[in-house]
């Protein structure tokens, strides 16, 4: 693999907003593969030229359908992670509606999101499905591949086919990220962070990563991919596992703070309550608890320093399926402080007060994880969906 491969190439346009697509000679699942979304990830995109360039090459039988497309175009001409603001943080509801308003100022993610919104909506409504979203991204520290999803039952199922570590719950801690959105409407939308931005091996982990994906999903069969072994025995030889994680704490960066990430943290790394992780303003941060340091940030631009995780135990995993498949969250809404969301049948308002003898933990247990703090109540909002329509 060659490192040259991923210097910024200044050839990206609207018109290559489609990476590539096959369409299947017989009916299938349809998936979605996102790539660039932040623009000094190009890993991700060269994979998916990779996978896309072989699939044709080699004529290999498929069913369904694949759609490859192109992230932060501007962003990624200038290899920068975002121009006005980080594509992958701007998926609110809100912000959904604004952009109906043709008055609504237009920065230039929005016109990225305005293209890429349209093409997912043409995509759910013309294709049957089932769909799987997948979007692939690299980190500014060294890192072993991760997968990162919200935590519905039928993503985390699709999840453990991977031999990775698998972190639930970002969409606690993010805001507007373009994969909790999709989820949100019922789909299976997976997040895959290759490796270090500028890392070879990132672009192979990406293409196992969209090879496996394209099995499982019953689109292409394991037997026609020549070197599915090697990829695996790849995956193996970077003593990657698959385990559970969860975020338990996101140090946030203010805009222009100053941060200064101590050197050498590689993600998931175990860290020691009080550890010193960063400085700013002079300062010193330490470690508020301990746990493994996740998404260090070795980069200029982003708004999350550091996040911490704790492992989650497969007894808890395997309990929280049982009570989410058999609905034993309905009693949730019997608790005192605890009210359905007349305007959202998805959201449970938890009062604070009359509710702080239950932990977010329970919460997460039946499958509901807190999305805002709003009127004085916390907003829990389930992750189970049916599917729903895109407006
Ligand atoms: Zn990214």
């Amino acid at each position: 693999m060659n490192r040259a491969e991923l210097k910024p190439r200044n050839e990206y346009t609207d018109e290559k907003r489609i990476i590539g697509e096959v369409l299947g000679s017989e009916k299938g699942p349809t998936m979605v593969v996102f790539s660039g979304i932040h623009g000094n990830e190009k890993a991700g995109v060269l994979a998916a030229e990779k996978v896309l360039a072989r699939i044709r090459r080699e004529n290999l039988y498929f069913k369904g359908n694949v759609h490859f497309i192109l992230g932060n175009i501007p962003a990624l001409n200038q290899d920068v992670r975002f121009k006005d603001a980080d594509l992958n943080r701007i998926w609110t509801p809100d912000k959904i509606n604004d952009l109906k308003d043709e008055s609504f100022l237009m920065d230039s993610e929005t016109r990225e999101q305005i293209q890429i919104y349209a093409l997912v909506k043409e995509i759910v409504s013309t294709e049957k499905g089932p769909f799987y979203f997948l979007d692939l991204h690299t980190t500014s520290s060294p890192s072993v591949p991760f997968i990162t999803i919200s935590d519905s039952l039928n993503n985390r199922k699709f999840a453990s086919h991977f031999p990775v570590p698998v972190v639930l719950g970002i969409e606690e801690y993010l805001e507007g990220p373009l994969l909790t959105f999709i989820n949100d409407h019922g789909y299976i939308a997976l997040g895959f962070e290759g490796g270090q931005h500028t890392d070879p091996e990132s672009i192979v982990n990406c293409e196992y990563f969209i090879w496996k994906s394209l099995v499982h999903s019953g689109c292409i069969d394991r037997g026609q991919v020549k070197d599915y072994d090697i990829y695996r025995d790849h995956f193996a030889s970077l003593c990657c596992s698959h385990q559970f994680f969860e975020i338990t704490y996101r140090y946030a960066l203010s805009n222009g703070q100053d941060f200064v990430m101590r050197p050498d943290f590689e993600n998931f790394e175990t860290i020691h309550k009080d550890q010193l992780l960063a400085f700013s303003k002079g300062m010193e941060i330490r470690a508020e608890r301990k746990g493994r340091i996740f998404m260090p940030l070795y980069q200029k631009q982003g708004e999350d320093g550091f996040f911490i995780l704790r492992k989650i135990s497969r007894i808890w995993l395997e309990f929280s399926k049982v009570a989410r498949t058999w609905k034993i969250n309905h009693f949730l809404r019997l608790i005192p402080g605890v009210k359905q969301d007349p305007e959202n049948e998805f959201i449970l308002l938890v009062d604070p007060k009359i509710a702080r003898f239950l932990t977010k933990d329970i919460f997460h247990l039946f499958g509901y994880r807190q999305q805002i703090f709003k009127d004085d109540k916390m907003h829990f909002i389930k992750r189970d969906r049916k599917r729903t329509q895109m407006l």
